[in-house]
């Protein structure tokens, strides 16, 4: 049915009505003042969202350019990186790291598999003479559905005392109580389309006065993700370049849905449908690639293994249902679906998505299950 499609997928993600409707306006001049106030606005509503008093700088970048500017500001050709590695973004920031010429160790577990602290101990620990400047890892692997522990990696960042820590947050923030300046991250870089209810279009990442002493010394190239300029706009309530002024539009009503639910709400939402899409995936005798004490708030990745092809389940979702799942990436394309579960995301979608994959079950002949198990097990967790 036309208009009708619901997106449970981990990006881009729905966007409500309030928001559409900011965005549906003509655009105004950038230099005006009536747009100087709603950055003011935003940058103010940013820093609430990060939990910080670190300047967030906006970009007109997808999640991936952030996080790029968010490494190439603060380094040096040759400087020696930490990676972690346990999905398709890790891969993604060690690569970024080696196209520009840096000095890359990648610490590596298998998609699935949470990044062990000990391992980034280890490293930083034998690095007497304090050459790894900085630690590069991801929170919430989207690839996986794996919360990677960026607490516990931290502690030995700041054991190290050299190493900034940049954090890919891009499904993380705004569905995690990623505590920045208590925990002290230095980089903390997020996108529009995750967790910010929000269209693609729009980056943002949070710098700590350590990174912005190691970016005086960093001399990668960089001119339009100079963060230096945007630092500079931030404080006068403007921005370096053209900015992508309807999103501004939308975020300025985004920001205020988030601040009318607060944190802890949304947080505590998140997890709470991370748990239902769990426990309904195991009534149905569905196994999971992320461990239970190491899963995202955003993203439960399933395997159907070889009962059901999840290829099947996400074109019969889509087609009789108007419901989109996410697939595998890389190797695991075609061998795992994904339950996005970010942003504007209610209840009602999580029982509805439940629902509507029991019957995809039944349609594609897997009988494993008892009809109506997984929504009753949804919905002890929702109740
Ligand atoms: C979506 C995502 C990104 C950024 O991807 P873009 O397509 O560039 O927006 C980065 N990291 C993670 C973990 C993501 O989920």
């Amino acid at each position: 049915m036309d208009n009708k499609a619901m997106l449970m997928i981990p990006g881009p993600t729905p966007v409500p009505e309030k928001v559409l409707q900011a965005m549906g306006k003509h655009p105004i001049g950038h230099r005006s003042g009536d747009f100087s106030k709603i950055i003011g606005e935003i940058n103010e509503g940013l820093q609430w969202l990060f939990q910080t008093k670190n300047e967030v700088l906006t970009l007109c970048a997808s999640g991936t350019g952030v996080v790029e500017a968010g490494i190439i500001n603060f380094l040096s050709a040759g400087d020696k990186v930490l990676v972690g590695s346990n999905g398709k973004f890790g891969d993604r920031w060690a690569q970024i790291s080696k196209a520009f010429g840096l000095d890359v160790q990648v610490i590596q577990e298998d998609w699935g598999v949470p990044l062990k602290p000990e391992d980034f101990g280890a490293a930083l620990t034998a690095d007497t003479d304090k050459a790894i400047k900085a630690v590069i890892v991801t929170h919430s692997e989207t690839s996986s559905g794996v919360l990677n522990p960026v607490e516990a990696i931290n502690e030995h960042v700041k054991a190290h005392g050299e190493a900034i820590i940049i954090v890919d947050a891009v499904t993380s923030l705004a569905s995690y109580d990623l505590k920045v300046d208590e925990l002290g991250l230095d980089v903390v870089a997020s996108g529009s389309q995750k967790g910010f209810m929000l269209p693609p279009g729009m980056g943002f990442v949070s710098v700590s006065e350590k990174a912005w002493a190691a970016y005086g010394n960093a001399t990668l190239p960089k001119f339009y993700m100079d963060l230096g300029k945007y630092r500079k706009s931030f404080a006068k309530n403007s921005t370096p370049f053209t900015p992508p002024v309807n999103l501004y539009f939308g975020l300025q009503a985004a920001l205020e849905m988030m601040k009318a639910e607060g944190l802890e709400n949304i947080f505590a939402r998140h997890e709470r449908q991370k748990q239902a899409c769990r426990a309904a995936m195991k009534a149905l005798g569905l196994p999971l690639l992320a461990p239970d004490d190491y899963s995202s708030p955003a993203v439960t990745s399933v395997i159907p293994g070889d009962v059901v092809n999840s290829e099947d389940i996400r074109s019969t979702m889509r087609k009789q249902f108007d419901i989109a799942l996410a697939g595998g990436q890389d190797h695991l394309k075609g061998k795992i679906f994904r339950i996005g579960h970010l942003g504007f995301v209610c209840d009602r979608d999580i029982l509805t998505t439940i629902a509507s994959l029991e019957t995809t079950l039944q349609i594609l002949g897997y009988e494993g299950f008892a009809p109506g198990s997984g929504v009753s097990a949804a919905s002890q967790v929702l109740r």
